[in-house]
């Protein structure tokens, strides 16, 4: 990432740090996340700390690694006298004045965005319009914290002449820092919404907040058609230095005014007035976001001096922003990652990172087109590729371009080489891309899309769209309401809630959980076959699948004598009477529930089994809350961790040696946190569901289940829909027809206006009962068109409301979308 080095000296000092070690190495690649490691002998570790983690937890690893510069808030008792340690007070904030000292070394004009909404997009659109007058460097995706910021920061070089960076807060306070480090010449202030607003008091104080990112700037572009934003604008800037730049509809106050703005076939025709002279613009797209996102973008280019022709021309080629990486099924077995949309290093760092939380495929092929060149000379930029994709072991390079071909040479793996996306396609058929993941990423004009289109299993048009990243952060919202020392076991059974339990539990994996649980052995064996490693436990193992549970190393739960003995016989028979380890298994006992597990009087006799069989051992003991959601039922659950505890105290003196203790499941984390013992087991909080209101906001949506319309028909008074004929028309209307019904998991309750859907900024009825594979809804009032896009659940009816119309719980609704609906799988 830094350009020519930077001496541990200099580095040091800009962060008032001490050096302990030799001072006179030099760095190149700043490291936070230790699984990232690209370059050690080129790297400085930040040992960052959060509520959970401990970055100093990994320099022992990253050591081994041959990491070899570490900054740490305490010289650690490890690898003295063999690393360089650079002691500073706080790494987070030594991470950020290092970042500062970077950007202050270079003169280029920097442009600062932030704003609720379209920050990553105006940046992107941005550097689409300006690519070919400057050489622009820029955040990647959208680094746009605390965290993201410097590391953003750091790739700014010589020959850049531009720089754009985001910023993105969700706490007062938090804007001055990212000032400190960006220091914008320039300014963009997008828009102001309700995202991120718990931890502000109202709207006004975190607008207030956002223009902190301004403080030094000499130009500030923003829209003045939304009056809270204009008048906190005027009120704090109108009578200071800087050049306040607006655009928008009012004549008296837009630099860049609005005249006209009509739809057509292409997009959106905008009329607009620069100072005196009048230009039009194409836009191809009709939607207000995009629209908002253009005209910051435009406005900023036009205030720093570029022509209108150039940008005439560049704002009709724009295109659709890649906000996430996605991960689809593709054909024979294999998964497909899809970003035909850019292609510099530093976003292919980040999809390769993408596909190291998904490790269910032995073979990883990377499709790429040539690099988009910033900054650094093309030797050097292949030169690091290759390295980074041999470090990620990537079994296969299919590399598409001149510039990537001529630089083959430098790839070890097996690696072909075309010029072209055409002359690729063309020989496509000689490649077996079965049961494999497969990266594509290609810069926007190599058009990938052809590719992927080859590659991509067409299931019907109903999507279940999964966010792996919030599972990521989910996890992380229990794991900072925990001890640091609870164990965490998740559950992916009944594949995943029905989200996918591969792909959920190689995300779950990567996180660190300490346990995975399913509920039959058959599901612990598809996890193991996709690579999973963790330790799995199995709630409802048959005596049939005890072989399986112990070749695939999976754990039972024991509730019974007869399980117990019958999974002894099962080890014997395997282990013929060799020693072997221990085999784990989880004790189930019976609190209140009355589904499965010993009774707690049952323990004596338990124990004295137990140590008659040499080959288990014990690894935990638990119990099932049946009412933890519900405070009415606080007495009773109480009575349940009571009897746990005193079942397990016996088990565990009776045994003489450890074993963990567990009862709560996600509701039982809100309202008996005190009961969490050594384990708790979190499964629907995961999946972003909580049935305590408060909690709502803190833990973010993971499915969204989507359609499109198929087609449209217009009734006359008197025409019925559906089967049943159960609907009649009493005037004109207009419906449409999704390709969604019953068999997909869109119960026939919801039926006859009962269920809702949400189109195009509207929410509408079912007309008429669902059929097996489509239903029909009212659109009389909505303008649409075939292939648009319509929520069955997601954003706008919630799940919970999803489920209360149907007449179930979340649970249900997750767990009975069919097998048919693709899933598709995003980290944003
Ligand atoms: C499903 C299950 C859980 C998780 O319950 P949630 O309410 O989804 O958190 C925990 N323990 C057992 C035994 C389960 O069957």
């Amino acid at each position: 990432m830094i350009g020519g080095g930077w001496k541990v000296t200099d580095l040091a000092t800009a962060m008032n740090g001490e050096v302990h070690g030799d001072a006179k190495l030099s760095v190149r690649q700043v490291l936070t996340d230790s699984r990232r490691l690209s370059f050690p002998e080129d790297t400085v570790f930040f040992a960052l700390k959060s509520l959970k983690n401990d970055g100093h937890r990994y320099i022992p690893e990253l050591f081994a690694k041959g990491v070899r510069v570490f900054v740490v808030d305490h010289l650690p008792q490890v690898h003295r006298g063999k690393a360089t340690f650079i002691v500073v007070r706080d790494t987070l904030e030594a991470l950020q004045l290092a970042a500062a000292d970077w950007r202050s070394k270079f003169k280029l004009p920097v442009l600062g965005i932030t704003g609720s909404n379209g920050k990553t997009v105006v940046k992107e659109w941005i550097y689409e319009v300006l690519e070919s007058e400057f050489r622009i460097v820029r955040s990647p995706r959208s680094y746009n914290s605390q965290v993201g910021v410097p590391l953003s920061l750091f790739h700014i070089r010589k020959s850049h002449q531009l720089g754009v960076f985001e910023a993105g807060i969700s706490q007062v306070g938090e804007m001055e820092r990212l000032e400190r480090m960006i220091h914008p010449e320039w300014g963009i202030f997008t828009n102001i919404g309700d995202a991120h607003q718990e931890h502000f008091p109202d709207r006004e104080t975190k607008l207030n907040e956002k223009l902190n990112l301004f403080e030094r700037s000499k130009h500030l572009i923003y829209s003045c058609d939304d009056e809270m934003v204009y008048n906190a604008i005027q009120s704090r800037y109108g009578s200071s230095a800087i050049k306040l730049v607006a655009w928008g509809r009012n004549a008296e106050v837009a630099d860049l005014l609005i005249l006209n703005q009509s739809e057509n076939e292409e997009g959106t025709k905008l009329e607009l007035k620069w100072k005196s002279s009048q230009m039009v613009v194409n836009l191809p797209f009709t939607d207000k976001a995009s629209i908002e996102n253009a005209m910051h973008a435009l406005t900023f280019a036009l205030a720093f001096g570029v022509g209108a022709k150039v940008l005439v021309d560049a704002i009709k080629r724009l295109s659709p922003v890649a906000m996430r990486l996605e991960l689809k099924r593709a054909h024979r077995g294999s998964m497909l990652i899809n970003d035909a949309y850019n292609s510099d290093l530093q976003s292919v760092r980040i999809a390769l990172d993408f596909m190291r939380t998904q490790q269910q495929h032995q073979r990883k092929v990377v499709i790429l087109s040539d690099l988009e060149q910033t900054g650094l000379e093309a030797k050097a930029l292949y030169k690091q590729l290759a390295q980074m994709l041999e470090e990620r072991s990537i079994s296969m390079l299919i590399g598409i371009g001149e510039k990537i071909t001529a630089h083959s040479s430098f790839f070890n793996m097996p690696s072909y080489f075309y010029s072209s996306t055409s002359n690729f396609l063309s020989e496509l058929p000689i490649y077996d891309l079965a049961n494999s993941l497969i990266l594509l990423k290609g810069a926007r004009h190599f058009e990938f899309e052809d590719i992927a289109h080859l590659f991509e299993e067409r299931a019907h048009e109903s999507v279940l769209e999964i966010n792996l990243s919030a599972i990521a952060h989910n996890l992380n919202y229990y794991r900072k309401l925990l001890r640091p020392e609870t164990k965490i076991m998740t559950m992916v059974k009944a594949f995943g809630y029905g989200a996918g339990y591969q792909q959920i539990a190689n995300v779950l994996e990567y996180h660190n959980v300490d346990w995975l649980a399913v509920a039959y052995a058959d599901e612990g064996v598809e996890l193991r076959k996709s690579g999973i490693q963790s330790r799995i436990m199995i709630m409802n193992p048959s005596e049939e699948s005890f072989d399986q549970v112990l070749e695939y190393n999976l754990e039972p739960e024991i509730y019974s004598f007869g399980t117990l003995r019958a999974f002894h016989r099962a080890v014997q028979h395997q282990t013929k009477g060799h020693a072997m380890n221990a085999v784990p298994i989880h004790i189930k006992v019976e609190t209140g529930m009355h589904r499965l597990g010993f009774e707690a009087s049952d323990m004596g006799k338990l124990v004295d089994e137990v140590l008659a069989m040499p080959g288990l051992r014990v690894a935990t003991v638990f119990s099932h809350l049946a009412a933890s959601d519900d405070p009415k039922e606080e007495k009773f659950t109480r009575g349940q961790i009571a009897k746990l505890n005193a079942a397990a105290n016996e088990l565990i003196e009776g045994l003489g040696y450890p074993v963990l203790k567990h009862i709560l499941n996600s509701s039982g984390i809100h309202n008996y946190i005190d009961a969490q013992m050594d384990m708790v087991r979190l499964g629907i909080g995961l999946y972003g569901v909580t049935f305590v209101s408060w909690e709502r906001h803190h833990l973010q949506r993971v499915s969204r289940l989507i359609t499109k319309v198929s087609q449209i028909h217009i009734l006359s008074p008197g025409d019925t829909v559906g089967y049943g004929r159960s609907f009649k028309a009493e005037r004109t209307m207009k419906i449409a027809t999704l390709p969604i019904g019953y068999a997909d998991g869109i119960d026939r309750r919801l039926g006859n206006g009962r269920g809702e859907v949400w189109l195009n900024g509207q929410r509408t009825p079912i007309v008429g009962r669902v059929c097996m594979d489509m239903i029909m809804v009212d659109i009389s009032t909505i303008d649409c068109r075939e292939g648009d896009e319509v929520e069955v659940f997601g954003d706008h009816i919630s799940i919970y409301e999803f489920a209360e119309r149907t007449g179930t719980i979340p649970y249900e609704i997750l767990t009975s979308i069919s097998g048919r609906v693709k899933r598709v799988y995003y980290q944003e």
